[in-house]
């Protein structure tokens, strides 16, 4: 069973990814790939693409609701490690539910995560 979010990315053309700069300076500890992003204000930059009328992130690879994945998963920026689908570990996640309404895909329910051969979902890396 592959993981949910491999076929959906609706988030990832949805909300502005947003956070602070360092997580962009290796020096820093940081690790995202600083010609992606772009500067928001002072303090924080984005990943470009997502400022858009009609966002989508540069590191967004594949069709929307069908597959898709991103091409820096190791080194995306905090906003994106924290948004968890909804109910990969048991509890709603409003974000989510509302990236995918926007793009016409129904909500992930507990259900999604009952495999019938009774596999785990593989990580959204593979
Ligand atoms: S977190 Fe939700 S909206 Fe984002 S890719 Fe996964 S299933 Fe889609
Ligand atoms: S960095 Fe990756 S996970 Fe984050 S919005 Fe872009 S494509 Fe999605």
């Amino acid at each position: 069973m592959n993981h949910p979010c491999l076929s959906c990315g609706a988030c990832c053309a949805h909300f502005r990814v947003a956070f602070h700069w360092s997580e962009t300076e290796s020096f820093l500890g940081g690790s995202v790939p600083a010609e992606l992003t772009e500067k928001l204000d002072p303090h924080r930059v984005a990943m470009r693409g997502t400022q858009a009328r009609q966002p989508r992130c540069v590191a967004l690879r594949g069709r929307v609701g069908e597959v898709v994945h991103c091409d820096i998963y190791a080194r995306r920026p905090s906003p994106c490690a924290a948004l968890a689908p909804a109910w990969e570990h048991g509890e709603p996640s409003p974000q989510c539910d509302r990236a995918r309404a926007a793009h016409g895909l129904p909500p992930l329910t507990p259900d999604t995560w009952i495999d019938p051969d009774g596999e785990t979902p593989l990580p959204r890396s593979a």
